[in-house]
């Protein structure tokens, strides 16, 4: 395992980024990962996770959770509006809203619980036609959407193109945080989270560097 890798190696990047240590949350991504090679990141004490299918993560987190105290889910994945149930009972952190449709879906459910995971919206820095989040010139009206219907948007969050510079990118959403005054960014995978961090990233998503390649499903 080499999540100590990854910790280190994070507390280095704020460092030299003049960042507060402790400043970047790790969010190790255990999607299509085996139980037993969570369980040992949860054993070494690590307690924030992300997902991206409702229906996998119910699977495996619910029974975690009667083992492991304070365990912190973010989903990560695109939702469907007729998932936005389930995902409110599993889920602390939802990081990808990206549409009115979902944001009226999740304004009722808190009004009903009284109580709602943080959001983050997923933007679609790149304007790719295939890949979720809604584009950048769209963002400022879609979060005072948002915010009209009480709901808590903590932050942002984006995935680059793959076959194009990530800086670029993450210095994009990093204008969208501070334009629209929200509080935190999601961005950095394995490959390329130390330019995230150096961007000002709050938040970074590794797999594979903690866990190992994943096992492509068929
Ligand atoms: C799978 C995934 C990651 C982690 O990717 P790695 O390259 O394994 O670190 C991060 N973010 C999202 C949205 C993902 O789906």
């Amino acid at each position: 395992m080499n999540l100590s890798k990854v910790t280190n190696s994070i507390s280095n990047l704020e460092l030299s980024a003049k960042r507060k240590l402790g400043s970047v949350k790790l969010i190790a991504v255990s999607k299509v990962q085996p139980n037993e090679k969570i369980k040992v990141v949860l054993e070494e004490g690590h307690r924030c996770f992300g997902e991206n299918r409702v229906q996998e993560a119910f699977g495996k987190w619910p029974s975690f959770r009667n083992n492991y105290d304070n365990i912190e889910l973010h989903l990560i994945g695109p939702l469907q509006t007729n998932k936005a149930r389930q995902a409110f009972e599993l889920f602390n952190v939802i990081q990808t809203l990206d549409r009115v449709k979902l944001a009226r879906s999740f304004a009722s459910l808190a009004q009903e619980k009284g109580s709602s995971p943080k959001l983050f919206i997923q933007v679609n820095t790149g304007e790719e036609p295939q890949k979720a989040g809604i584009f950048p010139e769209q963002l400022d009206s879609f979060i005072k959407e948002c915010r009209s219907m009480d709901l808590p948007i903590e932050g942002l969050m984006c995935i680059p193109p793959i076959d194009e510079e990530p800086s670029l990118h993450f210095s994009l959403l990093k204008k969208l945080q501070e334009r629209n005054d929200v509080n935190s960014l999601s961005m950095g995978m394995s490959s390329d989270f130390e330019t995230a961090i150096a961007f000002g990233a709050t938040h970074v998503r590794i797999g594979s560097a903690i866990f190992g390649e994943r096992i492509p499903t068929p």
